[in-house]
């Protein structure tokens, strides 16, 4: 048994936290540049413009990349040999995103009471974990900084497995333009499908943090990804909603087995602010 250091942990996730708040994922800086040089609309240029200098300027002089510092989301894929000692590893979280919220500073943005009282946790506490129990002696964390604007515009349906392909692909691209402006793009897409109801939408959310770009394993899914990221592009919402030919980055999807009577797909939509990072210990 391997046995891990809950400062360690807590150290890891605490710079990652700090990195993601500064540097985004430099893909998307790759994407946006490459879009200014090919778009014909001068009003998405200009935005694309504004977000390079964005990034540049966050980078360089420590100042988030958005007001919104967002809600901190760990994927955990713990070895079935590591033991973490001390603290749990929701308690290292919690921790993790307190000492970044302290130390960069970031915006307190965590309620917690969700309906009724609504009074801020004041340091960006509890961090939402996912822990998924893997063989072997590592401990991998998927760390993303999630903004309320992109989250809000997320979705879930439970079609039935009788929907034609047609009409499932186009009530997510018809879903994902009518957000319009309200989830900050250009885009990420992260689609889950299968599982259940809340299985789907973590799936959704993981799907997020897969390589920016990479393409679904089995063709038939890569298909739909590359299907779903053209057309999103092709009807002109555009960067912030001016316009141009680039309203999403890029659409990744995950799936997994499923009921006979069911089909459930959700969407996990990302803004271009796309903070992620992943950590090995
Ligand atoms: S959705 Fe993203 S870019 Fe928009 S306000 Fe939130 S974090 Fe910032």
């Amino acid at each position: 048994m391997r046995i891990i250091e809950d400062s360690q942990v807590l150290e890891a996730l605490s710079s990652a936290i700090q990195k993601i708040t500064y540097h985004c994922d430099p893909r998307i800086t790759e994407q946006i540049g490459r879009a200014l040089e090919q778009d014909p609309d001068e009003y998405a240029r200009d935005v694309y413009q504004a977000i390079l200098q964005n990034h540049q300027i966050s980078a360089t002089d420590q100042i988030p990349l958005c007001q919104d510092t967002g809600s901190t989301v760990i994927f955990a894929e713990l070895g079935n040999e590591v033991l973490i000692c001390g603290n749990t590893l929701q308690e290292i979280a919690d921790q993790a995103a307190a000492q970044a919220a302290q130390s960069c500073p970031l915006r307190a943005s965590i309620v917690s009471d969700p309906l009724f009282k609504r009074i801020n946790s004041t340091n960006n506490s509890p961090a939402i974990l996912h822990i998924q129990q893997v063989r072997g002696d590592r401990l991998k964390l998927c760390v993303t900084q999630k903004g309320g604007g992109a989250e809000n515009m997320s979705f879930l349906t439970m079609f039935t497995p009788a929907t034609p392909l047609e009409d499932i692909r186009e009530s997510i691209i018809q879903s994902i333009i009518d957000t319009g402006s309200r989830a900050c793009p250009p885009l990420v897409i992260g689609i889950g499908i299968g599982g259940n109801f809340e299985r789907c939408a973590v799936l959704a959310k993981r799907a997020l943090l897969e390589e920016l770009g990479r393409a679904n394993p089995i063709a038939e899914y890569a298909d739909l990804e590359r299907d779903i990221l053209q057309e999103l592009n092709s009807r002109g919402c555009g960067a912030q909603g001016m316009g141009g030919i680039l309203t999403a980055i890029a659409v990744h999807i995950l799936q997994e087995p499923c009921h006979i009577a069911s089909l459930p797909i959700a969407v996990n939509i990302q803004c271009h602010v796309h903070r992620h990072i992943e950590v090995e210990l």
